[in-house]
This record gives C-alpha cells, structure tokens and sequence, in this order.
C-alpha cells in the first residue's frame, strides 16, 4: 500500500475546486483495498472512497483522513449465445468500457458513452443519459462491505436503482467498496435512439445506425454541450449536471404547470411511475434568471449547458456554493421547486 501525504484533490476532480487528502492510497487490488481501509479503521480516520471525480464537489478544507482512490481495473468477457457478461474493474475508465462493448458489437451502454468517470461510479447514481441507465444492464455489483469485511455479491434487485439513486448513494451509503461491476449486453442488439436529440440526428437517414454510429453520436451531442471531457474547453470543468430533474406529485406538477400557463409558459416533462412527474430543471434555472453564459466573479453557467455550473478559474469551494444557492432560492422563490444537487459533497 502506497500511503501518501497532503495531496491536492482538485486536480483529481473534474470541478478543480476543493483542498488536499490528509491521506491518500490508490488500491488496484482487492487486498490493497482491504489493507488501506484497515489502516483508516485501526486509527478512526474518516474514509472517502474516489472513482474518477467527476461528481464531487470538494470543500476548501479537504478530506480530513483517508481518500481512498479504487485503481482495479480488467475487463473480462463470459459469452453465452447473444448474452455476454463483462466483468468489469471499478477503477477501469467508463467511456474506455463502452468503447470495449462497443467495439464487440455489444448494445446496453452505447448512450452512455462520454460520461466521465470510472465503472465502480456508475452503480452509485445509477448513472444514466439519452433513454439509458446504468442499472438496466447492470447484472452483478461486487463489493467490500465494511461494516463486517466481507465481500458481497449483490444482484441488481439488490442495489435499489431509481432515477440517480441507488443503496449505494442513499440507504447504505459509505458503507460498501465497489471492487467490480458485471454488466450484461446483447451481442448484435439494435442500438437505442429513444432520445429526440438521437431521433433529431439519424432523422432521414436510410438506414438504422450501428452501435458504433449511435456512440460517436452521442459523444458528438455531448461535445456540443460540454458534457464530454475535452482538453481546453473550459466549460467542461463542471461536475456535469449540477441538479437533478425534479420528481414532482400530480397535485405539484399542475401547479407548476399552473404558473408556468399563467406567464405564457410551457414547462418540458416526463412520465415517471405511479403518477409522478420529472420536470427539466435546466427550464427551471433557464426560467429564474439564470442564462447559459452566466457569470458570477469565477464561477458561472456553461455557455453551452443551462444546468452545468463552471469553475471559471481559480473557483474555490465556497464560489461555488454561492452560486449553487443563489440558484436554489430563485427557483424557489420563482416556481416553488426545490431544486437538489447532484454531486456528492466532500468535507463539507
Ligand atoms: C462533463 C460531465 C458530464 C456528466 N454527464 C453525466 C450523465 O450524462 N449522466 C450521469 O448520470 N452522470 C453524469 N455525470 C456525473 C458523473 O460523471 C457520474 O456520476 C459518474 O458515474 C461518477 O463516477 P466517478 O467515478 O467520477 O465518481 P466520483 O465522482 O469519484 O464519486 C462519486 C460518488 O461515488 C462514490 N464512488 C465512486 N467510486 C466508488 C467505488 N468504487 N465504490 C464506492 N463508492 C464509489 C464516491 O464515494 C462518491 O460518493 C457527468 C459529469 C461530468 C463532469
């Protein structure tokens, strides 16, 4: 187990907010995992585990104990007939993943492509984009239980997924390791275009796209909303969506929509189980006086995103806060929605 020191955590973070590790291991195998949390347990050290930090907002304090950053990566292929089970590393690169499936022809995660982060992220959030969710395809979760030790191989009834959620970011949070992740594609499947921006895309097209075609639009989407990591774009540094699409009740979705007929106003939404509504909280924010391109000294509102908020340049921690509440009160205050983040907040 490599132990470090006082190590920097914004710059393993998409947002680049937040201040240093006490402590810091990154464990590319199970014992390694085991070892390290051990040591945090032995001292009483507070623990966070880190995935690929693209969904974290960092206090400017940092981490008063241990950051334990899962490094297991590998992907191992099962094929039986059309079905095929990949094995996956929790620390192995998520889009690096779906390229793999991808690229053997297998469909399930193919919308998925260019959320950054790594495997053992995905199961938390129940990770999801254009029609498809993490959780539909996730067969098996492996983790390291830390109440007890043991590892644990759970199904996916077990894990809990809904919109965003998972045991793993509600009920049973901070107390499993994910080490790896089994998720089960169809070899030769059709890839999924449900979304309107990929019906928007392929529209006139002669014939339906390949996988490979649906991922490379997906990522092109993406690219035009700074949702997809590129080098120099500078409204990438985000933590992707910064609030979560509101569930609303009947009764709350036709006041909503009440007061959005009344200012001559329309509000998107989506059907959601058992009579509930979800409602686009980028209109939300777009409809409170929070333009694209917003500005707010260095932090702001992407140019290209009405829900993702930038650090841009030199943020700390509390710049973005400030933002993140003035956000919340004005949509309160104007369309009577609690909105609530997305990220996960570390050391706060
Ligand atoms: C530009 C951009 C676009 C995005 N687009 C989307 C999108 O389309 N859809 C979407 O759902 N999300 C999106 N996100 C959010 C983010 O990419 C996902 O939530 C991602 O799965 C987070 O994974 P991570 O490895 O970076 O986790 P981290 O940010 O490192 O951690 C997030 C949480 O997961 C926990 N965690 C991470 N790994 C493990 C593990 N191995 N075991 C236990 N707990 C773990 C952490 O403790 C923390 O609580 C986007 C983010 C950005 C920056």
């Amino acid at each position: 187990m490599n132990l470090q020191e006082d190590i920097p955590l914004a710059p393993l973070t998409t947002l680049q907010v937040g201040g240093a590790a006490r402590y810091f291991v990154e464990a590319t195998t199970e014992t390694e995992v085991r070892e390290a949390v051990d040591w945090a347990l032995l001292r009483e050290y507070p623990m966070f585990v880190l995935g690929g930090g693209s969904n974290l907002v960092v206090s400017d304090a940092g981490w008063p104990g241990l950051v334990l950053k899962i490094g297991i990566v590998g992907i191992e292929e099962h094929v039986q007939q059309d079905r095929v089970r990949f094995n996956v590393g929790a620390g192995e690169d998520w889009d690096h993943f779906v390229a793999h499936a991808v690229a053997r022809n297998c469909a399930g995660v193919e919308c998925m492509s260019g959320i950054p982060g790594s495997v053992g992220g995905t199961p938390v959030q129940n990770v999801g984009a254009y029609g498809q969710e993490a959780g539909d395809t996730i067969c098996r979760v492996l983790a390291l239980d830390v109440e007890d030790m043991q590892t644990r191989e759970m199904a996916a009834e077990d894990c809990g997924f809904s919109y965003r959620t998972s045991i793993f970011n509600s009920t049973h949070r901070g107390r499993y390791i994910i080490l790896r992740v089994a998720y089960e594609l169809t070899m030769g499947g059709s890839p999924s275009i449900r979304y309107a921006d990929l019906q928007r895309y392929f529209a006139g097209w002669a014939q339906p796209p390949s996988l490979v075609q649906v991922r490379d639009a997906v990522r092109t989407i993406r690219a035009g909303k700074a949702m997809l990591i590129t080098a120099g774009d500078e409204d990438c540094r985000s933590a992707g969506s910064f609030f979560k699409n509101p569930v609303l009740s009947e009764s709350e979705y036709q006041s909503l929509v009440a007061e959005a007929t009344s200012r001559g106003l329309q509000i998107p939404s989506y059907p959601m189980v058992s009579s509930q509504k979800k409602v686009s909280a980028a209109w939300l924010v777009e409809h409170s006086g929070f333009a694209k391109g917003f500005n707010l000294g260095r932090v702001g509102i992407s140019r290209k995103h009405a829900l993702a908020i930038v650090n841009r340049g030199g943020a700390t921690a509390a710049d973005i806060f400030e933002l993140k509440y003035m956000i919340e009160q004005r949509v309160r205050e104007q369309w009577g929605v609690q909105l609530m983040p997305e990220p996960v907040f570390v050391g706060f």
